[in-house]
């Protein structure tokens, strides 16, 4: 395998609330690729948006990082001044966020968006030249060029997350985080999004962190997937060994809640709900909802184990495998 272009390691992200410390990311490690495509599912809560956030530095309120690293081909983002790191968003990493019409400025044109992110980063082409740019990057994600001087408001949902798209690709990143990037679409235009992302993903080489629970649509877009429980990551596998066959207890009951037609009308869901991390269980925080926990479930969180070539699983079951400090 390659070098890794993006490093996180052993993250940890607490948000002070009235009621007290919520630990939102328990020590989360991983590697992303160049070119990959990795996908970060859970619960609501499990801590993979503000992992994504995390990555990018746009954690707002009460988030903080309390310990961890996370390192862009050699450079550790954590350790970057606040003007530092608006340097390298959208030039080294970039996001397309969930909802399009919350990120887009509801006053100015497309054209003017798009501008704003060359002349920020000291890149503005020459003003003969800005006009062809932009229609190349909106025909790019299937947009026409005359979409430039369009305000967000004339646009569909699809087309506004495609100029999200566009946006984030401005300045060929070499990472682009997509956090449910197409939650507040259709399925048909949904497809056309993911296709859209994939294509440009590909053709810039830049690997995608996807966040978001549609098992579906990471099944068909992802190579590899990260599965989170209350702010850790509990399984870390190829797309195909997490869908054939899941090692963590949690990730099974997940795959299992799939709905399949021979399953019609049964459906299966994982019982229980998801813990407090006000006040998370004590061990291995999926014990309560574990129909496996035995006796070290309950004292002793399990760390994240390789045990099969590039599987790794946070779970006692597994004890007796190859351990390495961080996955792969
Ligand atoms: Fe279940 Fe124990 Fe594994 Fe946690 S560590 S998933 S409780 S068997």
């Amino acid at each position: 395998m390659n070098a890794p272009v993006l490093q996180v390691d052993s993250l940890h992200i607490h948000y002070q609330t009235l009621a007290g410390m919520v630990k939102a990311v328990n020590g989360v490690s991983f590697n992303l690729y160049k070119g990959e495509r990795l996908g970060l599912v859970g619960e609501s809560g499990s801590g993979k948006s503000t992992t994504a956030l995390a990555i990018i530095r746009m954690l707002e309120g009460p988030a903080r990082i309390i310990d961890g690293a996370i390192n862009l081909s050699g450079t550790n983002l954590l350790a970057l001044s606040d003007d530092e790191m608006r340097a390298v968003r959208f030039d080294r990493v970039s996001m397309v966020p969930q909802g399009a019409m919350n990120s887009l400025n509801p006053v100015m044109r497309i054209r003017e968006q798009i501008r704003d992110i060359y002349e920020a980063h000291g890149k503005l082409p020459k003003r003969s030249e800005l006009d062809g740019k932009i229609a190349h990057l909106l025909t790019r994600v299937g947009l026409k060029p005359e979409v430039a001087g369009m305000f967000p408001h004339e646009l569909s949902g699809g087309m506004k997350q495609r100029v999200c798209i566009a946006m984030a690709i401005a300045l060929q990143p070499q990472v682009i985080l997509a956090d449910e990037p197409t939650s507040a679409l259709d399925v048909v235009v949904q497809r056309q999004v993911m296709e859209t992302l994939g294509n440009v993903q590909q053709e810039l080489g830049a690997a995608v962190i996807l966040v978001g629970h549609d098992m579906g649509l990471m099944a068909q877009f992802v190579d590899r997937i990260g599965v989170m429980y209350a702010g850790r990551l509990v399984e870390l596998a190829s797309v195909e060994q997490i869908f054939k066959a899941p090692q963590h207890p949690y990730t099974q009951q997940l795959i299992g809640s799939i709905p399949n037609l021979e399953q019609k009308k049964l459906f299966k869901g994982i019982p229980g709900t998801a813990p407090s991390l006000l006040d998370p269980p004590s061990g291995c925080p999926f014990h309560p909802r574990c129909s496996e926990a035995f006796e070290p479930c309950t004292l002793d969180v399990p760390p994240l184990r390789e045990t099969a070539p590039s599987c790794w699983v946070a779970c006692h079951l597994y004890e007796k495998v190859v351990s390495h400090d961080h996955p792969a």
